[in-house]
């Protein structure tokens, strides 16, 4: 799978699955999902793949600044709920934590640790720390990059540390199943978006 097929994919499944209950959270649930389907190919090593990684930084990046961007124009009061759910000693400290596991994780082959459901532990319960609100949409979209990337043609090593792994070798990442879970992922997205602003009836647009 490419990068922007984990993102639809992921995004779409963070939305249906993790139902987000008003626009703050459907924001923090698309910034999340963003990340949390693509953090797991910072494991990506060969000098040809470093794109890729540059792509994970770079999605990471810009989910934080359009999410601090939103909040700065549309006040969706996610300063507000992180400062009742959380503080800034615990954001340094679980940042801090979050790259070292992703450092860890990159010094590691691809598809064993970053893709491994220990590592959706530890990563989950830092951002727990970080920022409770946020788990759930993670958990969701990490997941379905890994079940994403089992239907390749690589081991996944699911239970990492131990060497045994999982693939069903049925697509390639550029292939045509790939595209199609991203043509369906992205329009799943678009779809839950129109449904979910037409149900509030546009409500949090007479904030702005
Ligand atoms: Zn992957």
């Amino acid at each position: 799978m490419t990068g922007k097929t984990h993102v639809a994919i992921g995004t779409a499944a963070a939305l249906l699955i993790g139902q987000p209950e008003n626009i703050r959270e459907v924001v923090l649930c698309i910034g999340t999902a963003s990340v949390g389907s693509v953090i797991s190919d910072i494991d990506v090593s060969t000098s040809e793949a470093r794109r890729d990684v540059n792509k994970v930084i770079a999605i990471t990046l810009l989910a934080v600044i359009a999410t601090v961007f939103m909040e700065y124009q549309w006040k969706l009061g996610i300063t507000a709920s992180f400062m009742r759910n959380s503080n800034l000693v615990r954001l340094v400290m679980g940042m801090t934590a979050f790259l070292g596991v992703c450092i860890f994780g990159k010094s590691r082959p691809h598809r064993s640790f970053m893709h491994s459901l220990p590592a959706v532990g530890i990563l989950s319960f830092i951002l727990y720390i970080i920022y409770p609100i946020l788990v759930p949409y993670f958990i969701i979209s990490m997941l379905s990059h890994i079940a994403a990337d089992i239907f390749n043609y690589k081991n996944v090593r699911l239970l990492y540390p131990l060497k045994w792994g999982i693939s069903l070798d049925l697509c390639r990442a550029d292939g045509l199943i790939s595209k199609v879970l991203c043509g369906a992922g992205s329009l799943l997205t678009f779809f839950y978006l129109g449904v979910f602003l037409w149900r509030t009836g546009m409500n949090f647009l007479g904030g702005m």
